[in-house]
């Protein structure tokens, strides 16, 4: 059993693996300030609600629970946002996190799991994306995830810090079980967002651009189940255990699907279209992103249990269904 420190323990992804750490026999610590988690999705350990900027609040968390790795998901998550309001997102993401590694640093815990992204790679050369694809970030979201990916390896130098970055293409979907699902407020992404618009909770779905150069005219991503990201953290946990070497990880299904084709699974899945307008292109959308995920599958031994979209899809439609994205 190992005491693992999950700052953003109450966020969508953070929820999902204090529930597989703790199915795997671990004892999740979740710290979060609740700015978007959720006490409803933290259920698996006990819940320490702060800031990881608060240096003083940190220590006390580290030497109440005396954790021996920490999976850090903690950080704002809207481009959008990141592009409106930069300040926030470098505070937060980057400067929140020095004080987190100053903070394991001091009190000696070597091990630290990073909540990376796909958006360090900006717009691809080429596709699907290695991790050696060069990262030039397009919005200050993407930038403040690089600049934590060069932190650590910084801190691994000075301080023996060992890390595992994982680069998130889109996770998507809920719980197979059904006990935690994804509520952001405001919700942004795509699947939710088309879910909502099918249920008439919505307004209808835009598509933002139907003129790119992909064989249907929309977007492509990788949209990958959060289950699927949650066991990548517990992989790479003992990984780091059993004195794996740092490093960065891509995970996705290593399937592009557009946006039509989304849609076009929520049809199946829900027995009904989603209603739909053109939009105008979103500012900062690569036409394609999906991952070549071998690396991970190679030495961390992680495979998507869910590389299914329309089971994903079911599973974010289940949970959509019982909860109705509200608040519990
Ligand atoms: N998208 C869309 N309409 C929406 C939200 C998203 O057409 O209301 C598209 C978006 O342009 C992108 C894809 O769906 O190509 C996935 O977007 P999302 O915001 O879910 O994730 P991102 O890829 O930006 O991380």
């Amino acid at each position: 059993m190992t005491r693992v420190l999950v700052t953003g323990g109450a966020g969508y992804i953070g929820s999902q693996t204090c529930k597989a750490l703790a199915l795997a026999g671990h004892q999740p610590i979740a710290l979060d300030n609740l700015v978007h988690g959720h006490p409803w999705a933290v259920r698996w350990g006990p819940l320490e609600v702060g800031d990881i900027a608060d240096r003083a609040f940190l220590d006390a968390v580290i030497e109440r629970h005396r954790p021996e790795a920490v999976i850090h998901f903690a950080a704002y998550a809207y481009v959008g946002e990141s592009i409106q309001e930069p300040g926030r997102y470098y505070r937060n993401n980057v400067a929140g996190t020095l004080s987190l590694l100053e903070a394991l640093r001091d009190h000696g815990v070597r091990h630290i799991i990073f909540s990376s992204t796909c958006a360090t790679y900006g717009i691809p050369d080429r596709t699907p994306i290695t991790e050696e694809h060069p990262q030039r970030p397009i919005n200050p979201y993407g930038a403040s995830k690089l600049m934590v990916e060069r932190m650590l390896a910084d801190f691994e130098t000075a301080h023996d810090l060992r890390w595992i970055a994982l680069r998130y293409f889109n996770a998507a979907g809920a719980d197979p079980d059904g006990e935690i699902g994804e509520s952001h407020d405001p919700e942004t992404h795509l699947i939710p967002l088309a879910m909502q618009a099918v249920r008439g909770m919505g307004p209808v779905l835009k598509v933002f651009g139907n003129d790119y150069p992909t064989p249907d005219g929309s977007c492509i991503r990788d949209y990958i189940h959060v289950s699927d990201l949650a066991d990548a953290h517990l992989k790479s946990l003992d990984y780091l255990r059993h004195d794996g070497a740092s490093g960065a990880f891509n995970l996705g299904t290593g399937q592009g699907a557009s946006v039509f084709e989304v849609l076009e699974r929520i049809r199946q899945v829900t027995g009904r279209p989603v209603p739909i307008e053109l939009a105008e292109r979103r500012p900062g959308d690569p036409p394609m992103l999906y991952a070549d995920a071998e690396k991970a599958r190679r030495t961390l031994g992680w495979t998507p249990r869910y590389p299914d979209l329309s089971e994903t899809i079911e599973h974010a439609w289940r949970w959509l269904e019982s909860n109705g994205y509200t608040e519990q």
